[in-house]
């Protein structure tokens, strides 16, 4: 599904955020990517989605190599990419089926295909009863939610997540992690770039773990007992 090869991604000033970073993320896996602040989490993540190009080093999506795409064609790979965030960015004064609905509006969608996808996306993270609220009216849980759905609801097979549960208590982030193994267990491939140790020791799951940049462990989360 996902594979980096040797990848090093130095910004301009000489900084390396990335200095050769190798592996490969099977189809219908999911992962953890963890690390300090710093680490090289989030830029590993904008190098999936295209919004950064390595300075050295190959990544490939579908075995697809990504520095044979061109500006243009980056809207076509991106599709095959559900994105996650800490801040999800809804528009706080359209309703949670309008923010569902956004990337297929941008794809042409309409009408009952429309709906009908929308509905199966917060069917599947549990808001199908909040379809007609604005997201100020939800709480936080909830939003992130929107947001996830929002992210899947063109069927991506790979989903991407930095910090998705940055601002929830550990009880709600038990349940963000819920649907992403309900997404996982559907064949979706999902890597979650997360710095909370406790969470990720409750999970067994693998781990990618960087530091200054390297690939310092690949292995089952710390803390899970083997
Ligand atoms: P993490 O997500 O693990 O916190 P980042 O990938 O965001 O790490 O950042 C890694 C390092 O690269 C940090 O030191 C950060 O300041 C630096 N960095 C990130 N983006 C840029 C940029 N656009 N230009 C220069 N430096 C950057
Ligand atoms: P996050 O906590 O989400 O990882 P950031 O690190 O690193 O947030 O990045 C927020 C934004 O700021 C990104 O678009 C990143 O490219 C940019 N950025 C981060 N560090 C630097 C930096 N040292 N110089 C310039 N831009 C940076």
């Amino acid at each position: 599904m996902l594979r980096f090869e040797q990848v090093t991604k130095g910004y301009s000033g000489g900084f390396v955020a990335l200095d050769r970073v190798s592996f490969e993320l099977e189809k219908g896996e999911m992962a953890f990517l963890t690390g300090h602040s710093g680490a090289g989490k989030s830029t590993l993540l904008r190098l999936i989605s295209l919004i950064e190009r390595p300075s050295a080093g190959r990544v490939f999506i579908n075995g697809v190599d990504l520095s044979k795409i061109r500006q243009r064609q980056v809207p076509y790979i991106r599709r095959d990419i559900g994105m996650i965030f800490q801040n999800h960015k809804l528009l706080m004064n359209h309703t949670v089926f309008d923010n569902v609905a956004l990337p297929l509006v941008i794809e042409g969608f309409s009408g009952k295909d429309m709906a009908k996808r929308v509905h199966a996306a917060l069917d599947k993270v549990g808001l199908l009863d909040k379809v007609r609220c604005l997201p100020h009216t939800l709480s936080g849980g909830e939003q992130q939610r929107v947001g996830i759905a929002r992210a899947v609801v063109n069927r991506p097979p790979l989903l991407l997540a930095d910090e998705p549960t940055g601002n929830l208590d550990p009880e709600l982030s038990k349940e963000i992690m819920g649907v992403f193994e309900a997404f996982n267990q559907v064949g979706v491939s999902v890597l979650i770039a997360s710095h909370d140790l406790s969470l990720l020791a409750r999970m067994r799951y693998r781990t990618l773990t960087l530091r200054n940049g390297r690939m310092i462990n690949d292995g089952l989360s710390w803390g899970a007992d083997e």
